[in-house]
């Protein structure tokens, strides 16, 4: 399938994307990966980056134990703050110029998040780091992204996972699984196919932003994908 130049993009990585074989935190190598398919994909278009926090905090899961949910979120939402900044660090490492913009004001350590500011970034070439989530609870990473991409006019939405895209049953366990080529936003919804929030994907649907879904664990995928050439599911009106 030939799919259409993206030249703006947002890509949203798990938190879980940046542990590497670990079982929590950051994996300074794995990062390393990632910054160097990040780099390689940024060559002749724009590019904003929302991550998660899930390998540090997750706000539910902390809520579910006991803490009351609205700080736990906050604490989830500071994990992806230094997510952020040691993606930011092995990014620079490389050469790329990038910024972090949170949504929590941290002056300390990031520009607070300012819509014009930061497409101004993205014109001159930066990769913009959108770190803190929505800034609210009760939101997810995955909303973050879809509401950052409306916001930076992005041609599509970028899903790394673990997996190649949206199968028909989960191939880690179905030997038959299929992966479909093309979805609707409806379907995913309508079959509850949990590749992003509702949230998130209602708001994609709403603005028209195409959610191109990809394996961000094999080496090379993302520029491939980019290239219209590696293997995914792209979901889009
Ligand atoms: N979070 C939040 N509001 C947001 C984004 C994130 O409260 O707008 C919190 C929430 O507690 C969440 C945590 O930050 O569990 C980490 O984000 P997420 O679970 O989306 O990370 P991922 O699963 O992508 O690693």
């Amino acid at each position: 399938m030939t799919r259409p130049r993206f030249n703006r993009i947002l890509l949203k990585l798990s938190g879980e994307a940046l542990m590497g074989q670990g079982q929590f935190g950051i994996d300074p190598e794995t990062v390393k990966g990632l910054a160097s398919e990040i780099a390689a994909a940024k060559k002749d278009r724009e590019l904003c980056v929302v991550v998660g926090g899930g390998n540090i905090f997750r706000g539910i899961a902390a809520a579910a134990k006991g803490f009351d949910r609205t700080s736990a979120d906050y604490m989830g939402m500071l994990a992806t703050v230094m997510n952020s900044l040691a993606l930011q660090n092995a990014l620079e490492n490389q050469g790329v110029d990038t910024r972090v913009q949170s949504a929590i004001p941290m002056a300390a350590v990031s520009e607070p998040y300012i819509r014009r500011r930061a497409l101004r970034h993205l014109e001159k070439g930066r990769v913009v780091l959108f770190a803190a989530g929505t800034g609210n609870p009760y939101f997810t990473t995955d909303t973050a992204a879809a509401l950052r991409a409306a916001e930076m006019g992005c041609d599509a939405l970028f899903k790394g996972t673990s997996v190649d895209g949206i199968y028909t049953a989960d191939p880690k366990k179905v030997s038959g699984a299929k992966r479909y080529e093309q979805l609707s936003f409806h379907r995913v919804l309508s079959d509850d196919l949990k590749i992003m929030d509702a949230a998130a994907v209602a708001l994609c649907r709403d603005n028209n932003i195409p959610i191109v879904v990809f394996n961000v664990r094999q080496p090379g995928n993302l520029a491939q994908v980019l290239a219209g050439k590696g293997t995914a599911t792209i979901v889009q009106n």
